[in-house]
């Protein structure tokens, strides 16, 4: 598969009071194929929105590349970055937060239409909104319309709308369906899927279950204390997982089937996730594991496939890939 994203020791700190540095994401490397969903998962703070923000260029790399269609995107200007503004968008968790609630559904729909100037006339631009709307399964009637006269659903589908008006490629989805309730989880996914293999579209889906990731990722990646511990196709990821806290989350992820699936035991953590200002030597899960040995505190462990298209990052496997 072609490759149209490459994340390479990708680093992004940020200052926080006196000498303090938070160490939000701390040299992740991944690769996104085009036309996939790649998920990414871990709880609340491990750095997956940080990954996101930096991917799209809403903050500044502290170091590594972000390689995007073969071009690095910070250092993309001129008419490369406007076209990589258009190609790369982002939907965020709460569509309420991030549509501006002074302006009419169809302005928000026609901001980047506007923006980079692709309606030649106000009959287009009409044209393209309401085109878009019906995309996302809203009628023309709603184009008038303020964000607040619409359900939650109904305001990601908007949000939905308003990425793919400027025609992208990669979108970075933020827990899109967090905020929702369940009954409209699977509508919007199964909208994002339709609109994937119509458009061909390549998706970052930012969340922390992985119960619903699964379902939607062709592979998926976990994240804890701002380092990727392991990435897999999701089958592989569910069936064989390799890193301890990948086990505990797949612990604690309900089981639809259980004569399908061998049932899991359920792994408690101990303690709570450190802080990033101050993570701790070596293998950062370290104080939380269950399988902890002494080189976890000394050596930090590498970045490996340790199986075809699995990644883990732990010295349990460390071994395995070294014979190879
Ligand atoms: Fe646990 Fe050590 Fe593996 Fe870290 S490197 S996950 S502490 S066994
Ligand atoms: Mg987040």
């Amino acid at each position: 598969a072609e490759k149209i994203l490459e994340v390479k020791n990708l680093k992004k700190y940020f200052h926080a009071g006196r000498n303090q540095v938070v160490k939000a994401v701390d040299d992740v490397t991944f690769d996104v194929y085009k036309g996939e969903t790649l998920g990414l998962v871990g709880e609340s703070g491990c750095g997956k929105s940080t990954i996101g923000r930096t991917l799209i260029r809403l903050y500044e790399a502290t170091s590594g590349s972000v390689i995007f269609k073969n071009k690095n995107v910070h250092q993309l200007k001129g008419q490369e970055l406007r076209m990589f503004n258009r190609e790369m968008q982002m939907i965020f968790q709460d569509p309420y937060a991030s549509l501006n609630p002074r302006m009419t559904v169809g302005d928000i729909i026609a901001e980047g239409l506007d923006i980079h100037g692709l309606a030649k006339s106000n009959k287009e631009r009409r044209e393209r909104v309401v085109e878009l709307l019906k995309t996302v399964g809203l009628g023309e009637e709603h184009i008038d319309r303020f964000p607040h006269e619409f359900s939650g659903g109904q305001r990601q589908r908007i949000g939905i709308a308003r990425a793919l008006a400027v025609d992208p490629d990669f979108i970075i989805a933020d827990e899109p369906i967090s905020a929702l309730d369940v009954s409209i989880q699977a509508q919007v996914v199964n909208l994002m899927k339709r609109l994937q293999r119509e458009k061909g579209l390549t998706y970052l889906f930012i969340a922390h279950d992985l119960s619903m990731v699964k379902y939607i990722s062709d592979r998926v990646g976990v994240m804890y204390l701002g380092q990727l511990v392991e990435l897999a196709e999701s089958q592989e990821l569910y069936e064989h997982s390799l890193h301890p806290y990948t086990e505990a989350l797949l612990s604690a992820v309900p089981i639809p089937d259980p004569n399908k699936e061998k049932r899991r035991e359920r792994i408690i953590l101990k303690g709570d996730v450190p802080s990033p200002i101050n993570p701790p030597s070596g293998c950062r899960f370290r104080t939380r594991c269950p399988k902890a040995m002494d080189i976890c505190a000394e050596v930090v462990p590498a970045w490996q496939e340790v199986r075809p298209q699995h990644w883990v990052a732990c010295h349990l496997y460390q071994e395995e890939a070294k014979t190879e």
